[in-house]
Parts: structure tokens; C-alpha cells; sequence
């Protein structure tokens, strides 16, 4: 049984973050996306909403190999629970790598056994991020092609109440 960790802030989870869960999950024989709950950011969405928007977006899409759980911590003591062997990343352009790397070969030393796996979005969603996400969304602009149909309507909401 392969089992591969997808982590990351998802605040909130983007048709970006959902092409790299597609692409996981016909890869893996299970993907669990882990929320980070010690997040240096501010964020807009608190973990359990995060937490939910992901599952939405996943049961919207009907993959079944898929589940998601928060957490904090040392990603790799996390990914060692859980009997992991690989960490999965979103790779979108050069200017992610130079993190990426730094992450990769960090996370490899403190747990040889782990593999990070780097995969490439649709191109059409390698300008796509959480923060300019919420950044359309906050100045009223039409956000409806980035993400998932759950997460449209819950921004929505939030923003207007
Ligand atoms: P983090 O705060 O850990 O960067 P994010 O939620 O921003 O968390 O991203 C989680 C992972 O998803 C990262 O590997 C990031 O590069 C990747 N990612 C984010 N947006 C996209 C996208 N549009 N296409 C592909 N990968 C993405």
C-alpha cells in the first residue's frame, strides 16, 4: 500500500491544489492531504473549514483515495504515523523551486526513508494561488474559475457577512 502525504496551508484549496490531488491520487493507492493547523500565516479560513473545503472539493470530484487531516508538527514525524513513504509537492514555476529544494532535501534528512515527489498543474493553473485567491475575492472579482464550486460559495458567504 503506497501512501503519499500532501501538505500545505489550503486556505483555501484551489482547482490548482485539486490537479495536483487528481494527479496524486491516480499515482497513490491513498493521498491524505494534511492541513497545517502552525501555519505562519494569517489565515483567512480556520483548519476545520480548510479541513472541509478540501473534503468537499474532493467528494465534488468523486475521488475516492482520499482523505484529509490536519496538522502540526514536524511534517515528517507526521508522514512516519502514518506510514507515509512520500511527501507530495506542487511544483507550478522556477520560482517555487529554490523552497521546494530547500524543503526536499531538509525533510530527507531527517527521514532518509521519505521521498518527496514533485508534480506539475495543468498550465492553465500554474499562476494560481491561495493568496491571490483571496485577494480577487476581497476587491469583489470574479473568482468562480480558480476554485472548486464548494469553496466559491463558502468565500463567498464569508465575505459577505
Ligand atoms: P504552503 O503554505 O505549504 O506553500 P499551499 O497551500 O500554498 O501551502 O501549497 C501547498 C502545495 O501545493 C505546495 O507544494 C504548492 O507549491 C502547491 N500548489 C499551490 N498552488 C498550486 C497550483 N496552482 N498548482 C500546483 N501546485 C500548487
Amino acid at each position: 500500500m503506497k501512501i503519499a502525504i500532501y501538505p500545505g496551508t489550503f486556505d483555501p484549496i484551489t482547482n490548482g491544489h485539486l490537479d495536483i490531488i487528481e494527479r496524486a491520487a491516480q499515482l497513490f493507492d491513498k493521498v491524505i492531504v494534511t492541513v497545517a493547523v502552525n501555519s505562519s500565516k494569517t489565515p483567512m479560513f480556520t483548519t476545520e473549514e480548510r479541513l472541509q473545503l478540501v473534503r468537499a472539493a474532493v467528494k465534488e470530484k468523486k475521488i475516492g483515495n482520499v482523505s484529509a487531516e490536519a496538522f502540526s508538527g514536524l511534517l515528517v514525524e507526521f508522514a512516519q504515523k502514518k506510514k507515509a513513504a512520500v511527501l507530495i509537492r506542487g511544483l507550478r514555476a522556477v520560482s517555487d523551486f529554490e523552497y521546494e529544494f530547500q524543503m526536499a532535501l531538509m525533510n530527507r534528512k531527517l527521514a532518509p526513508k521519505i521521498t518527496t515527489v514533485f508534480l506539475m498543474p495543468h498550465e492553465k493553473y500554474t499562476y494560481l494561488n491561495s493568496s491571490i485567491v483571496r485577494e480577487i475575492a476581497r476587491l469583489n472579482g470574479n473568482f468562480r474559475d480558480f476554485v472548486p464550486p464548494s469553496v466559491y460559495k463558502t468565500m463567498k458567504k464569508k465575505l459577505t457577512t
